[in-house]
């Protein structure tokens, strides 16, 4: 593939070349399947070993203690930002949103909608993490939400914030799998898959087990964590074709880590090197 060119997009980002070539020789006939992943049930023998492989290189990759359900679900990142509340809380119930740039304003204005008392503990100047201790937590509050790299801004936390026993929850979805994260931290760790994974369609939740089953009686079955580890991600038809190809990237990943947004796990050295080149010329001119 020589035509191939680097791609600096936000997201969906570029993949390895090794993933989309294997995807290719797997186009038409999955393994000797007769048939392409687009076209197979997602109850043949052929999808459950590619979804259940795609989980079991993710534990490792992540080492994923296993009290945490890895889930494979719908509707981007951006779903999630209502399906938290949902799962997590009941009427009346509080919990906190540190916003620090776009998405988390995103998620706390999501919280809110859904009658929440979100509270605005902490908000950041698009630039910077507000300090620990400026930071007003709600007595009670059922989580922390967080966003772990503001994608637009590059506001990234180096290390989970420390809340106490207040159930932390991370969206991770510009630096997934970018660097080494302690999962036992975290209540639940979430991304789309569309930067650092795979193709759009699906997002990876992590959820610590004890935090599952107690959604609110209204929340809609397809937005119900508990619905989704019960039935292995597969309550309806899955986006089988993104989560082959997160399964084979995710069998091929080597964490690069450094850089920040539209970077993502699979832009080759070359790239970085052609864009540092790039830079330097275009500051030279515009000096
Ligand atoms: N959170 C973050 C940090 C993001 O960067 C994005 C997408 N750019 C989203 C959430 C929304 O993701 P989606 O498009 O999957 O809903």
């Amino acid at each position: 593939a020589t035509n191939r060119v680097f791609n600096f997009a936000a997201g969906p980002a570029c993949l390895p070349l090794e993933v989309l070539e294997q995807a290719q020789a797997d186009l038409v006939s999955y393994q000797g399947s007769g048939m392409s992943v687009m076209e197979m049930s997602h109850r043949s023998k052929e999808f459950e070993g590619i979804i259940k492989s795609a989980e079991a290189d993710l534990r490792k990759l992540l080492d994923i203690p296993d009290n945490y359900k890895v889930l494979f679900v719908q509707g981007g990142a951006s779903t999630q930002f209502a399906a938290i509340p949902f799962n997590f809380t009941a009427p009346g119930d509080a919990a906190d949103y540190v916003v620090t740039g776009a998405w988390s304003k995103k998620a706390y204005e999501e919280a809110l909608k859904l009658g929440l008392k979100a509270n605005l503990a902490a908000k950041g100047d698009n630039k910077s993490i507000p300090p620990r201790d400026s930071w007003k937590l709600t007595p009670g509050a059922k989580y922390v939400h967080y966003c772990d790299n503001e994608t637009i801004g590059g506001v990234e936390f180096p290390s989970a914030p420390d809340v106490g026993d207040v159930p932390l929850i991370a969206d991770m979805s510009s630096d997934f799998l970018s660097k080494p994260v302690d999962v036992s931290k975290y209540a639940m760790i979430y991304a789309g898959a569309q930067k650092n994974v795979g193709p759009a369609g699906v997002v990876i939740a992590i959820v610590r087990e004890d935090l599952l089953g107690h959604a609110r009686p209204d929340t809609p079955t397809m937005l119900d964590y508990k619905v989704a580890a019960d039935n292995g991600s597969m309550y309806n038809t899955p986006p089988c074709w993104t989560i082959y190809i997160c399964g084979l990237e995710l069998k091929g990943h080597r964490s690069v880590g450094g850089m920040r947004a539209s970077i993502y796990n699979a832009m080759p050295t070359a790239g970085v090197e052609a864009l540092a080149e790039f830079m330097g010329a275009f500051r030279k001119k515009h000096a």
